[in-house]
């Protein structure tokens, strides 16, 4: 696998494969990978010729009081598990390769909408950086498909919609999230938490599980979220947001939709986790 930091060398080597009619599937990441970066390049694999990956963790997608500082950077154990994967490129540039006039200066791409709600509202400015590094990455790499997490479910719709609104002629597919055996999504930020705290964070994904069933057997959605609520108060999260939306448009559910996403955003002392789950109704 080569590893650059280098845009240059991107565009040459797939413009190699691209020559050839190979094709190019890309995995952009932050880093510290774990099962769910590792599933996520298996799957391309078995979707294209050849797998580009990257590993920049974004400062525009962070906050002023957000872990950009703190983020685990552990690229000699991710450059090894992206060769047992079979990447065959890994894009690793600076800030200051991606951001040269500063962030402040930089063309941004902002989705409307859908930007604004959960994530986006309680995290200003955040999807504005995923479209944006997302929208330059894509056009450095110009791969064939790029393939996401359903466990960022909302990061998955504001990517669909860019690529959908910009018409980029790029494929988007969403890999199903991965979870420990305890049922807590796999995510870099696990790492914040003493095993305690783990325990009590496998909570989530429990409760999810349980308002499933309470919305397959019709009780009322806000009934459903206030129960939710306080099973994760019980076991020490404070709750930043617990929703249930239209799987598809986003939109607040009503009694009428057929596909649902319930989704939460909560804290376990200072970590902030998310995760959420698609719930069809018969
Ligand atoms: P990140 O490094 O957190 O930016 O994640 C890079 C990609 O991996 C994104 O598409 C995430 O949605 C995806 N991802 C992160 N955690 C998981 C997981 N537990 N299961 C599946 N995909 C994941």
């Amino acid at each position: 696998m080569i590893t650059t930091q280098s845009i240059a060398d991107i565009r040459a080597q797939v413009k190699a494969w691209k020559q050839k009619g190979e094709t190019v599937a890309f995995v952009p990441t932050m880093g510290n990978l774990h099962l769910g970066h590792i599933t996520l390049v298996k799957e391309a694999k078995t979707r294209a010729d050849h797998v580009v990956t990257s590993i920049f963790v974004n400062p525009m997608q962070f906050g002023q009081n957000e872990d950009l500082d703190a983020y685990p950077r552990t690229l000699a154990d991710d450059q090894a598990a992206l060769i047992e994967a079979g990447a065959e490129l890994l894009f690793t540039p600076t800030p200051e390769i991606i951001y040269p006039k500063g962030m402040d200066a930089q063309t941004f791409v902002e989705v409307p909408g859908i930007s604004d709600v959960l994530c986006g509202a309680s995290r200003p400015g955040h999807f504005r950086g995923v479209a944006t590094i997302v929208c330059k990455l894509f056009n450095i790499v110009q791969p064939d498909i790029a393939l996401f997490g359903q466990k960022d479910f909302q990061q998955l719709l504001v990517i669909r919609t860019m690529v959908d609104d910009l018409s980029l002629p790029i494929e988007i597919v969403g890999v199903e999230t991965i979870r420990e055996d305890s049922g807590l999504a796999m995510s870099s930020r696990n790492g914040y938490l003493s095993a305690e705290q783990k325990a009590q964070a496998a909570q989530i994904k429990r409760t999810l599980d349980k308002m499933a069933c309470s919305l397959k057997t019709a009780q009322s959605i806000e009934a459903v979220i206030a129960q939710g609520q306080i099973e994760l108060e019980d076991v020490g999260f404070r709750n930043d947001y617990l929703d249930v939306r239209n799987a598809n448009n986003f939109a607040v559910a009503n009694g009428e939709d057929t596909e649902l996403v319930i989704l939460v955003a909560a804290y376990m002392g200072s970590t902030r986790l998310i995760d959420n789950l698609v719930v069809k109704l018969a």
